[in-house]
């Protein structure tokens, strides 16, 4: 299939036929036991939590819920974090690495006991996980082959369903299958968690910044109005400072930097790609997974996260890298297929081969509000 051409469109695929139910703005002061501030994952899965066990709950969001990181997430579930098991062994021992991923497991297991208990329809499926080995030609890297296999065996010691194999399936080479892993709809899943959350009686406020912390009373301010309350959740992924001290919440601020991915996703015949989780050796790294349709499957596949401030981001992937001039308008296309015209633009572009699959994956200039953000690009 030849590339097209399209304009970049930075809305998220998850922002298609979804719409989260939309609340007020905080208009006057409260009490609650409990106010979570963030109304992404974190916050709503916060406040879910809180109100079964009781507690009066008031969710701050600044803008509209999950419209932020979670509205854009390539929604891998996963116990496996970027770093690998054996490195997390040999920093912090083999306990402490197996806590990690564990607590993985546990924030997997509670999502699928929320989709079960409320019957939320978005998507969830259990999958297996695949890490894969990056290079060109899979079958001539021993080195990648035994880290591999040192990986699986660790985690198969320390008790996770992990097992190595030679030939990964549509990707190929070898690598390790991880059992038990997960994929879902995020938008999907916090509209049905925020229609929960409304049914509890919880609060929820949109277009409500936390503008002040206060101690004694305990209290968040946002549009004016106060809320009043014994606990607050601050789960607005970049920490705001609370009321922790200046020095403190400055000196956890030097620990964060802002970083870019892209992301893109295409339309792919049923059966192309199995649906399962992807994700490469190279660093940094590449992902792929389904979205599924009645007629059709969507491939997600992103990543070459790097520091925004980086002028050059990336080692190409493997295959063809291509860059153009053109200032302004980027045409970028995710294709599953050969290579066709490759794109024009600014930016940058490269092939991801995978198995006898090609993914484009383009380095866009994208607007200023976009900057630190990963964007799907369909
Ligand atoms: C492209 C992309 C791909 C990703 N892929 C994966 C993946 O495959 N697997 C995975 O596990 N993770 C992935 N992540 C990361 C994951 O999406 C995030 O870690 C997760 O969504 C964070 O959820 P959150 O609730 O903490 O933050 P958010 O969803 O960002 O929610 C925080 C909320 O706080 C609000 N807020 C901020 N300040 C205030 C304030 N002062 N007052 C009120 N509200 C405020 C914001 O408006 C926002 O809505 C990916 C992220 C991106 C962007």
């Amino acid at each position: 299939m030849p590339l097209k051409s399209a304009t970049v469109d930075t809305t998220p695929i998850w922002a298609d036929h979804v719409s989260i139910p939309r609340f007020p703005r905080l208009e006057r002061t409260l009490e609650v036991d409990v106010v979570v501030v963030g109304g992404g994952l974190m916050g709503l899965t916060a406040a879910y939590l809180l109100s079964a066990e009781g507690k009066s709950v008031a969710v701050l969001e600044r803008d509209r819920l999950g419209h932020v990181d979670t509205g854009h997430t390539s929604a891998h579930l996963t116990m496996v974090i970027d770093r690998r098991l054996t490195e997390l062994a040999s920093s912090m021992g083999r306990n402490h690495a197996q806590a990690v991923w564990d607590a993985g497991l546990a924030a997997l297991a509670r999502i699928e006991t929320i989709v079960r208990e409320e019957a939320l329809s978005c998507d969830f499926a259990w999958v297996p996980g695949y890490l894969h080995d990056a290079g060109p030609d899979r079958s001539s890297r021993p080195a990648e082959r035994r880290q591999m296999e040192q990986e699986a065996a660790l985690a198969g010691d320390l008790g996770f369903d992990a097992s190595f194999v030679d030939e990964v399936p549509f990707a190929g080479g070898p690598g390790v299958r991880f059992e038990d892993q997960a994929r879902f709809h995020p938008r999907k899943y916090l509209a049905g968690l925020a229609r929960v959350l409304d049914s509890r009686g919880v609060r929820l406020f949109e277009h409500s910044a936390a503008e002040a912390f206060s101690e004694g009373p305990r209290s968040v301010k946002a549009n004016g109005h106060t809320i009043s309350c014994d606990w607050i959740v601050l789960a607005t992924h970049t920490p705001l400072m609370g009321n922790t001290g200046t020095v403190r919440a400055a000196a956890f601020q030097t620990k964060l930097a802002l970083y870019t991915s892209y992301v893109v996703a295409g339309r792919v015949k049923k059966e192309t790609i199995p649906d399962a989780l992807f994700w490469d050796t190279a660093n940094p790294y590449h992902y792929l997974r389904l979205d599924r349709h009645r007629d059709h499957d969507v491939a997600i596949f992103g990543g070459s996260d790097h520091k925004s401030s980086a002028k050059s981001a990336t080692t190409p992937a493997t295959g063809t890298s291509a860059t153009s001039g053109q200032q302004g308008q980027v045409v970028a296309q995710a294709v599953l297929g050969p290579i066709g015209k490759t794109f024009k633009g600014s930016g940058a572009a490269f092939v991801y081969k995978s198995g006898n699959q090609s993914f484009v994956i383009v380095r866009a200039k994208l607007p200023p509000s976009s900057a630190g953000r990963k964007y799907v690009l369909l």
